[in-house]
């Protein structure tokens, strides 16, 4: 059975590059008939941050992705937070020292600092605790057995790390990349049990996959550099037959191309790149979401699912289920993807038009209501119908078609400067008359007849006339299918507004 893992740490909000990790883990496991878990990897206390997983939780709910277990919905591999399996961790260190591939180290702050400054002054480029420089440091590969103990004993801090081996070609296979070689000299050895008696991230994620039965690992690009160090631990600790396959997803790029999209390029250019809005404890700033901005689940969804994968056709609209369906590790791509925000919205639009004009309504009125305003339903819907067209999030259907409701009480000028003129004047005058006879219903199919009949009669052409008379009703130059609005309007308030317009 598959299982796959979206594996957080809660170090503040969840960034929009790891609701696409998740997000393509839910649809693999979905895809497959699998399980989704998500691990709560807080094992670096320093960094907690207060309310994170509340907000994970929430994100991937409101999304419509939530695991299949998590802390909040514990299966068979409960506990699912580190910091609760912490008592676990000591036990597999152990194993590794026991089995020749870890070992203790006891060197300070000041000797490892010693160590780096050593190294740069003689130009190493990055300079590491490795099979060279280990052999200078006090560990117990280098200390005698007997001070080892009594250092132990006297309940010395130490660490203990990985012996990574010097020469050693390390074959790393991704589903995306295919065949990745390392060699281990370039790897260094790792911290696994931080002096705290907290595992570190890499032992902490190796262990935890491992007893979770993970048989996928659909992580950032990010991780690829650590990859070699967990093929290595799994082949430690003689678990290499179930080592999971890797899928290291490619990056999210700034909408320019260049570099790695972060919260900056969200603050810069005012979009943003959390799902919710998060509100930082330490600085009380707030950060603005998807959700709040107006973006619907369903659009982000299937924004999300395109940076980095593509269904391999034309076909761009996707549901959950459709993505579901569509889904497959072979068609996400290596190179990283431009996020590129009008996209977002473009999807957002579809899915809003996509909604039911009694559906839309409801975000209507309820802005309407905002307002001290009131409206009945079946003319919301009528107003929804026809300003979903220029609307990109919900609230643009109140904040664009505000004059459905509120005549206009000043003119754009500069249209009116260019636009209004005698014969504007002679066809308004001419249709409020017409107006004023007209029995009947009054569709917008009569009132473009009507309209017509007024400027025929004068001999004047529609066309030209026809922005001055959008002015004259709504105040502005552009706006939606003007006869729809004649329409929803009615032939009394219509002739109100021209009459007004006319004086
Ligand atoms: N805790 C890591 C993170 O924050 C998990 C990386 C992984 O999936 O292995 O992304």
């Amino acid at each position: 059975e598959v299982r796959v893992r979206f594996a957080p740490s809660p170090t503040g909000a969840l960034h929009i590059g790891g609701v696409r990790t998740a997000l393509y883990n839910y649809l693999y496991a979905r895809k497959t008939g699998g399980k989704f878990l998500l691990r709560i990897e807080d094992t670096d206390q320093n960094r907690f941050v207060p309310g994170a997983e509340d907000y994970i939780k929430d994100a991937l709910d409101w999304l419509g992705i939530s695991p299949d277990e998590s802390p909040w919905n514990p299966g068979n591999s409960a506990p699912y937070r580190q910091s609760e399996r912490k008592s676990m961790y000591m036990q597999y260190a152990l194993d590794l020292i026991e089995k020749g591939h870890a070992y203790y180290a006891f060197d300070t702050s000041e000797e490892l600092e010693a160590m780096r400054e050593r190294l740069t002054a003689a130009r190493v480029v990055s300079p590491q605790y490795n099979s060279i420089t280990r052999t200078q440091m006090k560990n117990s590969l280098t200390l005698p057995e007997d001070e080892v103990k009594a250092r132990l004993a006297s309940g010395e801090a130490y660490v203990i790390r990985v012996k990574i081996p010097r020469k050693e070609e390390v074959r790393l296979h991704d589903l995306i990349r295919g065949w990745v070689m390392v060699h281990s000299s370039t790897l260094d050895d790792k911290v696994l049990m931080k002096s705290d008696g907290m595992p570190t991230y890499h032992l902490a994620n190796i262990v935890d996959d491992h007893l979770m039965k993970i048989t996928h690992v659909i992580r950032g690009e990010e991780w690829l550099p650590s990859a070699p160090l967990h093929v290595l631990l799994y082949k430690y600790f003689g678990w290499e037959a179930t080592m999971p396959e890797f899928a290291h997803l490619p990056l999210l790029l700034k909408p320019d191309g260049n570099g790695k999209l972060s919260k900056r390029d969200a603050d810069k250019h005012g979009f943003p790149v959390f799902p919710m809005d998060w509100k930082d404890p330490s600085s009380g700033e707030t950060a603005m979401g998807f959700r709040e901005a107006g973006y619907l689940p369903e659009a982000m969804l299937n924004f999300l699912a395109f940076l980095g994968w593509n269904p391999g056709d034309h076909k761009e609209i996707f549901s959950l289920e459709e993505l579901v369906d569509a889904f497959s590790i072979e068609r996400i791509g290596k190179s990283g993807t431009k996020f590129d925000i009008n996209k977002a919205k473009w999807f957002n639009e579809q899915y809003l038009r996509a909604k039911s004009d009694e559906e839309l309504s409801a975000y209507l009125i309820a802005d309407i209501e905002k307002e001290g305003l009131s409206i009945d339903k079946e003319k919301a819907a009528k107003i929804a119908h026809v300003m979903k067209e220029r609307a990109t999030f919900p609230a643009d259907l109140w904040k664009e078609g505000k004059f459905m409701l509120i005549a206009p009480t000043s003119f754009d000028e500069e249209i009116a400067n260019k636009k209004w003129n005698a014969e504007v004047v002679t066809v308004l005058r001419t249709y409020i008359e017409k107006l004023a006879s007209h029995i009947g219903e009054f569709t917008p199919e009569i009132a473009k007849a009507v309209l017509e009949e007024s400027a025929e009669a004068n001999g004047i052409k529609l066309g030209k006339v026809m922005q001055a008379v959008r002015l004259a009703v709504t105040g502005v130059g552009a706006g939606p299918d003007l006869m729809a609005v004649f329409s929803i309007l009615g032939k009394e308030e219509l002739s109100k507004r021209i009459k007004f317009a006319l004086d």
